[in-house]
């Protein structure tokens, strides 16, 4: 029953709030026609009705007025990266130019999301977002592997499922911008009911997202090989473990205390890329990753194990070295150039803060 309401929120989104709001009105129905003939008992139950029929309009009018969720910041137009875009669309059967952007951001990651224009019907427009500190250290083969998996999840519709659970959740916490809990009986009977509710979807979404990745790995070998995907996956968990010990300790031992912000991640990053990408502390890295690992069932990603073993690695495969940062070759120099201030930018402005809290 439960995988059965997953299901339908899945396909449905937003829209599976519908068979709710109908039961709502139809005892509403019943409500107004036993009003007559049992006039005491149904004044009794008029508060609970009033506080079902404002949960209802407020779920029904959600639907229509959720926003467009859209992050298209950091955007790599075509003349920025012309490269990544060729990569995109000689991997992406469905690739039309209009509805799609990549972008990057100051993560060790790579998502793809979609959004859909006109009451998250017609318009969908899919943004992929590749981490600029994985174009700094991977290469352009580890890049492609990454893009390839990205796009088997749009493939696999496993981007449109997402959206619609994301849809489904705001269609429900909308209730609670109309009716405050703070103020309102409906919110305070809401409130509870939608917490548990997202429990119950967080930890479903986490096994059919660990699902998911494996699905998508293994679809995106079938294009580009096995072995390269192997080979983007223990890049991924070798340049975690190096980061981790080379850029984000070491910065965190300068954060405390500092009076001035310190050097950002990306200037480390950059500074250390060589140390960073050294092929055997890299494969040393991604021998640590694995026996640090433990299966965490909150997680959206399988185990670094659990992947390598779904395209037939039974352990870590020997990787070919690393060559030319992918940056170099995907993005013109003035574009990198330009994101990364950008990027150091931002961070400078949070990082100002915490130096700030931390005085
Ligand atoms: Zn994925």
């Amino acid at each position: 029953m439960k995988r059965f309401a997953l299901a339908c929120i899945l396909q449905l989104g937003r829209y599976a709030v519908l068979p709710i709001v109908a039961l709502a009105w139809g005892l509403f129905v019943l409500w107004l026609m036993l009003l007559d003939d049992y006039t005491r008992a149904a004044l009794v139950t008029a508060p609970l009705m009033f506080c079902l029929v404002t949960a209802a309009v407020a779920l029904a009018l959600g639907i229509l007025l959720l926003p467009t969720r859209a992050d298209r910041s950091n955007a790599l137009d075509e003349t920025m990266a012309p490269h990544l875009w060729r990569i995109w669309r000689e991997l992406d059967p469905a690739f039309a130019k209009r509805n799609r952007t990549p972008r990057t951001d100051a993560a060790l990651n790579a998502s793809i999301g979609e959004t859909r224009a006109y009451a998250g019907i017609f318009g969908q427009h899919v943004t992929m977002t590749v981490g600029l500190p994985l174009l700094m250290i991977f290469d352009e083969r580890a890049v492609r592997a990454v893009i390839a998996h990205e796009v088997a999840h749009a493939e696999l519709q496993h981007i449109s499922g997402g959206a619609n659970l994301l849809d489904f959740l705001r269609a429900c916490e909308n209730v609670l911008h109309y009716a405050n809990p703070d103020r309102t009986v409906t919110g305070r009977l809401a409130e509870p009911l939608l917490r548990s509710l997202l429990i119950w979807l967080n930890s479903e979404y986490s096994t059919l997202s660990r699902r998911d990745e494996l699905a998508a790995d293994s679809r995106a070998a079938q294009w580009i090989g096995q072995a390269e995907m192997a080979r983007a996956l223990t890049l991924l968990a070798g340049c975690t473990v190096r980061l981790r010990e080379l850029v984000f300790a070491p910065l965190e031992s300068d954060m405390l205390g500092a009076i001035r912000v310190p050097a950002t991640p990306l200037q480390r990053m950059s500074a250390q890329r060589a140390e960073i990408r050294a092929d055997d502390a890299l494969a040393a890295a991604a021998a640590t990753a694995m026996t640090e690992e433990k299966d965490d069932p909150d997680s959206t990603h399988p185990p670094f194990s659990k992947r390598l073993a779904n395209l037939g690695y039974t352990a870590i495969p020997a990787i070919d070295p690393v060559e030319t940062p992918a940056i170099e070759r995907l993005l013109v120099p003035e574009a990198a150039r330009e994101l990364s201030a950008r990027l150091d930018a931002e961070w400078r402005k949070m990082a100002q803060t915490w130096v700030q809290v931390g005085m």
